[in-house]
């Protein structure tokens, strides 16, 4: 098995979001694994503890700012960089997200370059 560039967990409830992203993810050589809500992002968080988390927003069960808080609060998982994702370009939820704990935020629809910008930095501040 080649050496992944890093492992992501990918915290996304909309199917077709979650396969296109998770596929393209795989391709750019990332080891990708999934949750689709936000008490399963954070169980998963604490059992996988992924070197980094792409985390959506709007979410069942927790949204994706109370899932961020909870990872960050716990010791295991609070230096896993999250870069929150939304659809919504509302102005107030960049703040939100860095309030919530994360590291960095991105809108939808994804565009990668830019993304895999934001994860390289992170990963490379992490020392990965
Ligand atoms: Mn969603």
């Amino acid at each position: 098995m080649s050496q992944a560039k890093g492992r992501i967990l990918l915290v996304e409830d909309n199917e077709l979001n979650r396969d296109m992203l998770s596929r393209r993810l795989t391709l750019r050589g990332f080891a990708v694994s999934i949750a689709v809500d936000g008490l399963q992002a954070v169980s998963k968080a604490g059992e996988e503890v992924p070197d980094l988390i792409l985390m959506d927003i709007s979410l069942p069960e927790l949204d994706g700012w109370e899932a961020t808080r909870r990872i960050k609060a716990a010791p295991t998982t609070a230096a896993i960089p999250v870069i929150a994702l939304t659809a919504h370009a509302m102005a107030g939820d960049r703040e939100r997200s860095l309030e919530a704990g994360c590291d960095d935020f991105d809108t939808k629809p994804v565009e990668l370059d830019r993304l895999l910008g934001k994860i390289n930095g992170l990963l490379a501040g992490s020392g990965k």
